[in-house]
């Protein structure tokens, strides 16, 4: 009997708990898992892909976005997240549709399986309509991705912003978005390549007790609760003034630190903070591009990765500018080298186990994928070697981890199935997604108002941010 796919003769990091790096060697996918990974394999197979010259290693995984923001990129740039927030984000997000949804994510969905995301975890919060959250859920499916969908709640502000301002239809009652929670895990937690996870926003945007009842809910059904802590530094005097500790502090008080904590970007971290993080076994998302980008700093990962705590890696939003996490990595390296003084500060290895297994183990998924393993679910992605800014290779990984681009994944394959082959998408049509796309971006700004509109038509500035030219005018 032939077996579903065969790719022979490549590179095959397999990022395995011996972190093998196997050259000339075939992996066997059949059933949607692995079935071998070994050298010169004999099998009939209904499909088979050369790997010569290239990389095949495990599918990567961006453990935090907002794909919605996909519709928003270039609205309003070089601006701190507050004027960029309040006055800028809110006119479109607060008036996004299902369709709106649909087509952001279908947007990120595709740019995502281009570069090599074989894995999404996104956390959606913008309940301006109920169906938001499926469509997007859906999309994902049927893109082929694998997804964790982090349900996320606002109960009294959106970054800040009060639930009786104007057009806040994001912010919702306790009761209404937890029994939504509910029939959102019932109907896609475990089904497919999906699971779902409890995403409260920030000490800032949810009550004290919605807190406490997520932190009973997740562990009720036994799923991750995922939130933004200590990302900008005035979060830290917000919650300090509030409750009296700094945000991680406070997360613990309310009990959502532990395995199936999941804290985002932690840039404004103590020691002590740090340390309560890797006794609770606490994990992290790092968004070191989003972060950056905003001026929010950067978050002391080889601190913590000296004390032993998991981390992955994120996008973030619109302030990524990209969904190609190679290029996350690389920045996440720069950084921590170039601020520390240290070339020593994170290596290669560190940077695409969080972009591997560490995601995966962040995601609690690392039974199933993250890794090449006989028995593990097959994602997979093939990079081409054979290009002048990859040669000569030396050793594969750094060379993958600081040299290669998201462009250079010529397949990505999710769950035994090739969703791009050659460079082409399968499982999307790449042409009818840009053109629904640009038309639904269309609807939104213009339902948005004017000054939504007026960002986009800003002149070359004389000085300075371009967008202060609308405050100035
Ligand atoms: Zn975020």
């Amino acid at each position: 009997m032939a077996i579903d796919l065969l790719i022979k003769n490549g590179v095959v990091i397999t990022m395995d708990p011996d972190r093998r790096v196997l050259e000339n060697c075939d992996v066997a996918i059949h059933d949607g898992k692995i079935l071998e990974i070994a050298p010169h394999l004999e099998m009939e197979a209904e499909k088979t892909l050369d790997a010569g010259g290239c990389v095949v290693c495990p599918g990567l995984i961006n453990g935090h976005s907002h794909v919605y923001q996909s519709m928003i990129e270039g609205l309003g740039y070089d601006m701190h997240f507050n004027p960029w927030n309040w006055r800028f984000l809110i006119p479109v997000v607060s008036k996004i549709t299902p369709d709106n949804a649909q087509a952001g994510a279908s947007l990120a969905a595709l740019e995502m399986i281009r570069n090599g995301v074989t894995t999404i975890s996104d956390h959606w919060y913008l309940h301006t309509d109920m169906e938001n959250i499926y469509r997007v859920t859906e999309i994902f499916d049927q893109s082929g991705m694998r997804a964790q969908m982090v349900f996320g709640f606002l109960d009294e502000t959106f970054a800040g912003v009060q639930r009786d301002a104007d057009d806040m239809t994001m912010i919702q009652s306790q009761d209404l978005l937890i029994n939504e929670a509910r029939r959102f895990h019932d109907t896609w937690h475990g089904k497919k390549r999906t699971t779902v996870a409890l995403g409260p926003g920030s000490t800032e945007d949810i009550s004290e007790s919605l807190m406490l009842k997520l932190v009973a809910l997740s562990k009720e059904l036994d799923i991750n609760v995922s939130t933004h802590v200590a990302g900008w530094i005035e979060i830290n005097s917000y919650t300090i003034r509030h409750f009296g500790e700094r945000d991680l502090e406070h997360f613990n008080s309310l009990g959502l630190t532990g395995p199936r904590g999941v804290m985002f970007h932690a840039v404004w971290l103590s020691d002590r903070e740090i340390e309560i993080m890797a006794k609770t076994g606490t994990k992290v998302v790092h968004c070191p591009v989003a972060n950056a980008y905003l001026g929010y700093g950067i978050s002391p990962i080889s601190h913590m990765l000296s004390r032993g705590i998991t981390i992955g890696l994120g996008t973030d939003g619109a302030a990524s500018y990209t969904y190609d996490m190679l290029e996350v990595a690389r920045t996440a390296g720069m950084l921590q080298k170039a601020s520390k003084l240290d070339a020593e500060a994170v290596t290669a290895e560190q940077l695409f186990e969080m972009l591997t297994i560490g995601g995966a183990k962040v995601l609690g998924i690392d039974k199933e994928v993250g890794s090449l393993e006989k028995g593990k679910r097959a994602d997979v992605i093939v990079v081409d070697f054979k290009q002048p800014h990859l040669l000569p290779v030396g050793r594969w990984l750094p060379k993958l981890v600081y040299s290669a681009r998201g462009s250079d994944v010529i397949h990505t394959i999710v769950d035994g199935k090739v969703l791009m082959e050659s460079r082409k998408v399968i499982s999307m049509d790449e042409e009818k997604v840009m053109a629904q796309v640009m038309e639904s971006r269309e609807d939104l700004i213009t339902r948005a108002g004017k000054e939504t509109r007026d960002l986009l038509n800003m002149p070359w500035p004389k000085d300075g941010p371009a967008w202060r030219w609308l405050v100035d005018r």
